[in-house]
């Protein structure tokens, strides 16, 4: 006698998502079960379509389902869908209701590779499947018109008062840089840099996002109080290179992030090694300094970033999606970064503990 789906449903109630530490139906992830004689075909639908546990979550499916008596083939489709963060739903006079997840990417200093991370956390996400927003927060020195590659496009108004971010590489966004004279110095007093920050935020068309990535100024100013204020954001990401100066800077970044409240998300280490041209890998900062300094502080570590040629080239280029497709090993670190940093989100979100972040080792 073939299986039924109720035979099917409770099998998978002793299916944990590996992260938030209950079955996949009472976290009302089984979608559909489709049975055709010995052939079951099931739709998980995930937190995050950016889900690292995918490829675990389907073998714990297939093998508690192919245990079922007469069953021949398990097949497990996935679906997303990503629910706001709770601090987004309990928001009042929220000036971005259509926003899922906001999250900052700081970093203690400038040069470090704040904005490069926080492009290619934002095409990563794109990438796999998410409706993603890139916000160029860093007024005073604007980096998204090279990085995203924007140089020959024009802005677009809709209305009176309402600008159209632009979308490239799979990302709506928006950046102070094509709104002013390229190479103008950006100048802000404080109530300036606010009303700017403010109105490129809320005054962009962002429509739904599942998440919207900003790309914060440098160090502990206005800005990052400014945005603290106006938007409910799930969480913050601060970037730092190994050495022991850029621990320092980002562990003052990491304080005010607590001071403003805003949730830790994690620490990422940019040029966290070298890969010569013999293969080896050098250590040129001092690789696994901000990890070290993220277990220190007791915040998620979300993975490292090595120093790598096409990297560098692409991002003067605009043509970050080029990162995940011309280099393997610099592709499976970004995508490393992406993946915790949204199992983060996730579990922010729903609860649960998130699995150790995996370092990759080569
Ligand atoms: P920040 O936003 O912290 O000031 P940027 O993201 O603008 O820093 O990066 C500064 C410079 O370093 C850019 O030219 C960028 O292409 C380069 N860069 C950043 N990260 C890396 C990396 N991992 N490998 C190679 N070049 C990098």
């Amino acid at each position: 006698m073939a299986v039924t789906q109720q035979q099917v449903i409770d099998v998978l109630r002793h299916v944990d998502d590996p992260e938030l530490h209950k079955d996949l139906v009472t976290l009302n992830m089984v979608k559909q079960v489709v049975i055709d004689g010995g052939k079951v075909d099931i739709t998980i639908e995930l937190t995050t379509p950016a889900c690292p546990l995918k490829e675990q979550i389907g073998n714990d499916v297939r093998r508690a389902v192919s245990a079922l008596p007469g069953i021949k083939e398990v097949t497990v489709q996935f679906t997303a869908n990503v629910q706001a963060s709770p601090q987004q739903k309990a928001a009042e006079n929220n000036p971005l209701p259509g926003v899922r997840h906001i999250i900052a990417v700081g970093a203690g200093k400038g040069g470090v590779g704040k904005s490069t991370i926080a492009v290619n956390v934002a095409v990563g996400l794109a990438r796999q499947g998410a409706t993603v927003g890139l916000l160029d927060g860093d007024i005073y020195g604007p980096s998204l018109p090279t990085l995203m590659g924007l140089d020959d496009l024009h802005v677009r108004t809709h209305g009176d008062n309402m600008i159209l971010p632009f979308d490239v590489h799979g990302v709506k966004c928006m950046t102070i840089g094509k709104l002013v004279e390229a190479e103008k110095p950006l100048i802000w007093r404080g109530p300036m840099a606010h009303g700017a920050f403010r109105q490129l935020a809320t005054q962009t068309q962002w429509g739904e996002l599942d998440y919207l990535v900003i790309d914060l100024p440098p160090g502990t100013g206005d800005v990052p109080l400014t945005m603290a204020q106006l938007l409910p954001l799930t969480g913050a990401v601060v970037v730092c290179t190994p050495q022991k100066v850029a621990q320092d800077d980002a562990r003052r970044a990491i304080r005010m992030f607590q001071q403003l409240q805003v949730p830790l998300l994690g620490v990422v280490e940019n040029m966290s090694y070298f890969i010569g041209d013999d293969g080896k890998e050098y250590d040129i900062f001092g690789r696994g300094g901000a990890q070290a300094m993220a277990g220190q502080m007791d915040v998620p570590y979300l993975g490292g970033v090595p120093i790598n040629m096409r990297l560098r080239a692409n991002s003067d280029a605009g043509t970050p999606t080029a990162n995940f497709e011309d280099d393997a090993q610099l592709a499976r670190e970004l995508q490393n970064v992406v993946g915790n940093l949204a199992s983060q989100v996730s579990v922010l979100t729903h609860g649960g503990t998130p699995l150790q972040p995996t370092i990759s080792v080569s």
